[in-house]
C-alpha cells in the first residue's frame, strides 16, 4: 500500500482511492492505416513490464475523477512525483522519455 498525491485535489490520499491507468505517454503511431495486424497490436496490447522506475497514468476515483501521472518505482512503490498530464509531459520529457 502506498500513498499518492492528487495534483488536481491537491491531497495525499490513500492506493484504493485511485484507479490504474496504465503505461504513460505511449507514443500513437503517426500513420496507423500503413501498420500490419503485428505492428498495430504491439501498439495496443505491449507494455513495459519495468522493475524500477515508471512513468503511469492514474485516476481518482473516489476524488475527482481526473487522471494524472506517476512516477512511481515498481519494485518499491516509492513515488519520484505526480504531475497533470501536461506537467508531467514536460517532466517526462526533461528527462529525455526514459523510464
Ligand atoms: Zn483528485
Amino acid at each position: 500500500m502506498f500513498v499518492l498525491f492528487c495534483p488536481h485535489c491537491g491531497e495525499k490520499r490513500e492506493e484504493e482511492e485511485f484507479g490504474y491507468g496504465g503505461e504513460a505517454f505511449i507514443p500513437r503511431p503517426s500513420k496507423p492505416e500503413t501498420l500490419d495486424d503485428d505492428a498495430w497490436g504491439d501498439y495496443l496490447f505491449m507494455r513495459k513490464n519495468p522493475k524500477g522506475w515508471h512513468w503511469e497514468m492514474w485516476s481518482h476515483n473516489t476524488g475527482c475523477r481526473k487522471f494524472f501521472v506517476v512516477k512511481r518505482n515498481t519494485a518499491t512503490n516509492a513515488i519520484a512525483g505526480s504531475w497533470t498530464l501536461s506537467d508531467g509531459r514536460k517532466a517526462y520529457d526533461a528527462e529525455g522519455g526514459a523510464t
